[in-house]
């Protein structure tokens, strides 16, 4: 038996690996951090037997709550995600496969590589509405990569979308590259009428370094990106810093900062309701967008989701909530399921990157709504 986690965001440490029965693992932290929880690594061993893993410190990572429910992914292409049989003990998660293949990947949820990214960008890049800007580099050297979408001149409405800076969320990823294939569909009217007057600005991953280093929740020296959103600076978090940066200089009228949740089984969005200036116009733009994603994506509801904050008590720390009050209009925080949908559950698949990326898809339809109301 082998086990390896030496490639693009990989993390596993190895205890044990001497019993079939009894492979004993560990999630490594995030560099400089006490958060753990994304997992990723290659198994090999002989064909046709069952296997059993157990990752021994589940139950002290950062969402252990996330592990009730959740059903590791696997895969021996590296394309098709499956959910396996997976338990948790209040300290442990066990899970067990038939191996089918010489090889096989486990992950906390269908991985966006680097490399996709780089594809994604420069795939984009081709359209003659995108734009590629470099803004500047991250802690370990990587690119911090924007792209413009639509008439930066003359766009009536600026509309910003940022995703994955917690890294291990990867389902953000997928998400933007559903937005951003239904935004260049030159066969799709709503997207031709949307960037008649608005442009795009889409930062498909706000921490490629975390990203790389199979980290859940922060860059390479330990930095919860969303918290930073006040003070950022070069040395600590320059992946806001930069972005933040552009978004004084350009402005923006909606923004949307998309993530994934280790808990609930539901898409939803958090809000700005604790804000300082919240008020019955962030309100009303708030429940058209929301109403507008419930019409157009069963995959949306607003039942479950987090406990809004009280008047005045935004952490405004937080990028949505920072953004909310810089520029006094809709910012909002869309989380997906790490586990499913539970109102429409999958069961080889779970929450899975064709549904994120179609939600992707859908959400055009609620920003073109609440565009309409500014
Ligand atoms: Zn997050």
């Amino acid at each position: 038996m082998y086990i390896s986690d030496k490639f693009d965001s990989g993390n596993i440490r190895v205890v044990e690996l001497n019993d079939p029965q009894n492979i004993q693992l560990e999630i490594k932290h995030d560099n400089q951090s006490e958060f753990f929880q994304w997992f990723h690594f290659r198994f090999e061993g002989p064909l046709e037997q069952q296997y059993r893993f157990s990752l021994l410190n589940a139950g002290q990572s950062a969402y252990a709550k996330g592990w009730q429910g959740y059903q590791v992914v696997a895969s021996y292409d590296r394309e098709e995600w499956f959910r396996i049989d997976t338990d948790f003990d209040g300290e442990q998660l066990h899970f067990s496969l038939l191996l089918e293949q010489p090889s096989v990947y486990f992950a906390y949820f269908a991985p966006y590589s680097y490399e996709r990214h780089q594809d994604l960008l420069h795939t984009m890049q081709q359209d003659y509405q995108v734009n590629l800007t470099t803004l500047g580099q991250t802690l370990d050297g990587r690119d911090m990569s924007l792209l413009s979408v639509g008439d930066v001149e003359n766009a009536k409405h600026k509309v910003w979308v940022i995703a994955r800076q917690h890294p291990g969320e990867t389902m953000a990823e997928w998400f933007v590259e559903g937005l951003l294939g239904n935004l260049l569909d030159q066969d799709n009217p709503l997207a031709m009428k949307l960037l008649e007057d608005t442009v795009f600005y889409v930062v498909p991953n706000m921490n490629p370094d975390g990203s790389v280093r199979g980290h859940l929740r922060t860059n390479a020296v330990g930095a919860n990106l969303n918290r930073e959103w006040q003070n950022p600076t070069l040395e600590r978090s320059p992946e806001v810093f930069l972005v933040r940066e552009k978004m004084l200089e350009l402005g923006g009228d909606l923004f949307l900062d998309i993530h994934g949740d280790e808990d609930l089984p539901y898409n939803f969005v958090a809000g700005c309701e604790g804000i300082p200036s919240y008020d019955e116009r962030h309100k009303l733009l708030e429940d058209t967008f929301k109403e507008a994603f419930m019409a157009i994506s069963p995959d949306f509801q607003d039942t479950h989701g987090y406990a809004k904050d009280e008047p005045g008590q935004a952490n405004l720390t937080i990028a949505a909530a920072w953004l909310g009050e810089q520029f006094k209009t809709l910012s909002y925080t869309i989380e997906m399921p790490f586990k499913d949908n539970a109102d429409m559950p999958d069961e080889a698949f779970g929450w899975s990157p064709e549904r994120a990326m179609q939600l992707g898809c859908d959400v055009l339809f609620p920003i073109k709504q609440t565009l309409a109301k500014l």
